[in-house]
């Protein structure tokens, strides 16, 4: 095992990787830039390295700061965390090079999995299902263009290979619409991510986001830790979560798990990751994998009992995995909701002073927060400030119980989108389960203020 550790993120994901090592029984060297001198985390660490000014680009994102910060504190490997670097497979190869261990997969198979039309390739490969749509880049021929659309069927999407955060889509319902759609997404996708590919898939009309979470050692064993519905979003954005997804047959997820996991075996895939799918009418269809912890991980964790930060230190530094697949049992059910420092209706972000700050508790409660009283939150970062995490026996229980925390947290000084979640908590149709990604944007346009 490591002795020292490097976490190279903010915010809760810092302070959950910190908590991690300390339970691990190794030391975690923290960064911060100056607008998170105040975090938790940092007045809680052994040891802290300023990094750079509140701007990412100079803080988070500035990859010799965060290497030489290892180099002055002796660390051996550096946790990314999600968002920032950690997606980033120069980043990896870098901390690599430089005598650290990254601590994620390699940089190959972030490289392959960060451009969408490779993984895609990749994952037909080994056998995961796909939306349908152009094997690959689409070529330049607009003749070409067309015949593709006409077999897919409309109405089709354009994606860009390099797109991320919901950026670089254009849906298309008529021919008439195609070659200058296509245009337009290349253009902006060049601009964008430096990489005009785009490719064609078939657009899904009501699908839910349904992922698998995998857990993989460099010695080919892989694991599946059942699923989790991320329907709930706003501008491509997760809002809540849930494990397991309601109203799909386990027979189902687990041959889907199955191959997941043959396929990160195959790629030889090492550490934590997810396989992001749409699921509409009984079929799952491979997106994207997202080859770092996930902001939604806790759900898994309450339901599978196994700690995924861990399990990505040990493995990184050169543990098998500690268990096999039959080994995973699946207990009760798990929802989150993402509490960010926003106006709950029209998510304008709210930062500044939290002048008084209540946590809930309870049985099956679980809150990821770095958050204090008289905490300010910088306005230079994301707005999630923590999450709320409950467990249940049931679904019906852990709703129940989400209610209850949700009654008990107070946040005061900034506005929060806890009443957002209170009132989604008591929605009928959320409450019968299996909502599709459109269902918050719409229940959002009727609940106008
Ligand atoms: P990003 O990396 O930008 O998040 P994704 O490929 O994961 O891009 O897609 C983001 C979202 O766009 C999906 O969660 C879904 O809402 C929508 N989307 C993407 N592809 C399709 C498709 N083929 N049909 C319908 N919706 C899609």
């Amino acid at each position: 095992m490591f002795k020292k550790i490097l976490v190279a993120n903010r915010g809760e994901i810092a302070l959950r990787i910190q908590r991690a090592c300390r339970e691990l029984g190794v030391k975690a060297v923290m960064v911060y830039s100056e607008a998170d001198r105040e975090a938790k985390y940092v007045k809680l660490a052994e040891e802290a390295v300023c990094i750079g000014p509140a701007p990412s680009a100079q803080s988070y994102l500035n990859m010799p700061a965060i290497i030489s910060a290892a180099e002055v504190t002796d660390a051996e490997a550096i946790h990314p965390g999600y968002g920032f670097l950690s997606e980033n497979a120069d980043f990896a190869e870098r901390v690599e090079k430089s005598g650290f261990q990254f601590i994620g997969p390699t940089p190959e198979s972030i490289r392959i999995m960060g451009d969408k039309v490779s993984a895609k390739q990749a994952m037909i490969k080994a056998g995961v299902p796909c939306v349908p749509g152009s094997e690959g880049e689409l070529p330049d021929s607009p003749v070409e263009i067309k015949r593709i659309a006409k077999s897919v069927g409309y109405p089709v999407i354009i994606k860009a290979a390099g797109g991320g955060g919901g950026r670089g889509m254009r849906v298309v319902h008529t021919e008439a619409a195609l070659i200058n759609a296509v245009q337009m997404t290349k253009a902006e996708a060049g601009a964008a991510f430096n990489n005009p590919a785009v490719y064609m898939e078939k657009f899904l009309q009501n699908p839910r986001h349904v992922e698998i979470q995998i857990l993989a050692d460099k010695y080919k064993n892989a694991v599946y830790l059942g699923e989790r519905d991320c329907s709930m979003q706003r501008r491509h954005q997760k809002v809540i979560e849930e494990a397991p997804a309601p109203g799909i047959p386990r027979k189902l997820i687990e041959k889907i798990g199955e191959r997941c996991a043959a396929a990160c075996k195959k790629i030889g895939y090492r550490g934590a990751g997810t396989f992001e799918f749409l699921y509409e009418n009984g079929e799952f269809y491979f997106i994207e994998m997202n080859t770092r912890v996930q902001v939604e991980h806790p759900v898994t964790e309450l339901i599978s009992g196994v700690d995924i930060v861990k399990t990505q230190i040990r493995v990184a530094a050169g543990e098998k995995l500690p268990f096999k697949q039959g080994d995973i049992v699946l207990r009760g059910h798990a929802i989150e909701c993402r509490v960010n420092a926003e106006d709950p209706y029209t998510f304008v972000p709210s930062p500044g002073r939290i002048t008084l700050w209540h946590a809930p508790g309870g049985p099956g409660v679980r809150v990821d927060s770095h958050v204090y009283n008289n905490y300010f939150v910088p306005p230079n970062y994301d707005s999630m400030i923590g999450k709320i995490i409950v467990h249940g026996d049931t679904r019906e229980q852990a709703l129940a119980r989400m209610r209850t925390a949700l009654g008990e947290t107070v946040v005061e000084g900034i506005k929060t989108n806890i009443p957002l979640h209170r009132e989604l908590m008591v929605d009928a149709k959320f409450m019968d389960g299996g909502t599709n990604i459109h269902y918050l944007e719409e229940w959002l346009s009727h609940h106008k203020r």
